[in-house]
């Protein structure tokens, strides 16, 4: 998978230039169930944007696109917090769209950005998380919690003696 950088030109409204700390990363969808509202759509749509309204990344079945430096804040909630603290990505959820190579493609994405930032799985959340709203809804409904699995999985790096043991290592000088 690539990341195709389509950056929002500075001075935009929506680019704020302020900074991110990266301490989250924050799932979305667009909502936007049109034939074609896919990834690089969404990349032209955010440039020319006119409103406080912005995100990092864009995930569809077949590509990613960044839409702001990981560093800087973006407005993808109403909370400040949320702003100023996480990384943001939108699911696509166009009807023309794979949404299950959607969901692949955004597992890797997390896993980059969770690699690269030093972000554990507890600090991946949902814009419903942060202020109530129905968002990402279709994962939400269903897949919220396999999603979070998929990201883990990768996580564990170590094991602790506890677990060994319970494994049947207790032979082994621990
Ligand atoms: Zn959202």
């Amino acid at each position: 998978m690539e990341i195709t950088r389509d950056i929002i030109p500075e001075g935009n409204v929506n680019r704020p230039g302020a900074r991110n700390s990266c301490r989250y990363i924050t799932v979305h969808e667009t909502a936007n169930a049109k034939r074609g509202a896919d990834a690089c759509a969404h990349a032209g749509y955010v440039k020319k944007l006119r409103e406080r309204t912005s995100w990092h990344y864009t995930v569809d079945d077949h590509s990613v696109y960044q839409h702001l430096p990981d560093e800087e804040k973006s407005y993808h909630t109403s909370s400040a917090t949320a702003n100023e603290n996480s990384i943001a990505i939108e699911l696509c959820v166009n009807a023309d769209g794979d949404f299950r190579k959607t969901v692949d493609n955004a597992v890797w994405l997390v896993r980059q950005l969770m690699k690269k930032h030093g972000i554990s799985a507890e600090y991946v959340r949902t814009h419903k998380e942060w202020t109530g709203k129905q968002c990402p809804a279709t994962l939400l409904s269903g897949g919220w919690k396999e999603f979070v699995t998929r990201i883990s999985a990768e996580e564990k790096k170590s094991i602790t003696v506890s677990e060994l043991r319970a494994m049947g290592y207790s032979e082994i000088k621990l």
